[in-house]
């Protein structure tokens, strides 16, 4: 896959992108990713990323020329893939939407500073928005890392361990189950005596169990979607009543 990033902060992301599981899915031919400082598209001698808003305001605007000659240089016109703006504007982010990004071989990111781009940018450029949150940062640098690092950890083998992704929370629509390693006792704390039984149909059963009710106590609209069976569900309508029967105790 191939990712290309516009940003005013290129030096924002080799920190990240050179560490871990990023470093490795690039340097397995997996993962490329480019990241092109917008300010070396400007053609005036101050290069001028930026000016102030038309109708006044505070704040500073990202001008169209040098974004729509940086992405245009560099992909095309049109360009040749979706160019994805980060902006607080856009739809949130969420596991589906880093599984559909991830089956793109090509997405570019533009990331936003001051008041944000210029519209035009996203009207006549931008092919998709996405926020990461309901808040607002100060640039798009934290939010392209973000969405890098989620679609990265999905490119197939660019996780140690193949299956690694396929429990996490949001990857099946519930919260994945409790993890613990060694000791198997600390501070008095025990490990649940199912995982070190070596039974692993009965390891696989507590951990569904445990995923249902950690979904159920902390994310109970999640389980609205989820592909559940049906004794999944009912096994649910026990615990929400045993629940509803210890608030009752209360
Ligand atoms: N004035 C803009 C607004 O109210 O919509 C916010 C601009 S913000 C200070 C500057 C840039 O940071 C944005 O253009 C965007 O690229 C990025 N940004 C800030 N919060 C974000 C979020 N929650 N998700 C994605 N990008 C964000």
């Amino acid at each position: 896959m191939q990712i290309d990033v516009f940003s005013l902060l290129p030096s924002a992301f080799p920190p990240y992108l050179e560490l871990s599981i990023i470093k490795r899915a690039m340097e397995n031919g997996l993962l490329t990713v480019n990241v092109h400082d917008i300010r070396a598209y400007t053609t005036d001698k101050h290069h001028v990323t930026d000016d102030a808003p038309y109708g006044g305001g505070g704040g500073m605007v990202m001008k169209p020329e040098p974004v729509f000659r940086a992405v245009e240089m560099i992909l095309g016109a049109p360009p040749v893939c979706p160019v994805i703006l980060m902006t607080p504007q856009g739809r949130v982010l969420d596991q589906a939407t880093v599984q559909d990004l991830a089956k793109h071989p090509h997405i570019a990111v533009l990331c936003g500073r001051y008041e944000g781009v210029d519209e035009r940018i996203r009207q006549h450029l931008v092919t998709d928005e996405i926020s990461i949150g309901d808040y607002v940062l100060t640039g798009g640098e934290l939010p392209a890392l973000v969405l890098i690092d989620a679609v990265a950890r999905l490119l197939p083998g660019a996780l140690g361990d193949p299956d690694g992704a396929l429990d996490d929370s949001h990857a099946t629509g519930l919260l994945e189950y409790p993890h613990y390693t060694r000791p198997v006792e600390f501070r008095g704390w025990q490990v649940p005596e199912v995982l070190v039984s070596g039974n692993h149909a009965q390891i696989a059963r507590w951990r569904r169990q445990q995923s249902l009710a950690r979904t159920l106590g902390k994310r109970p609209d999640m389980l609205e979607n989820a592909h559940l069976t049906q004794a999944e569900r009912d096994l649910i309508e026990e615990m929400k009543s045993t629940m509803n029967d210890e608030e009752r105790e209360e």
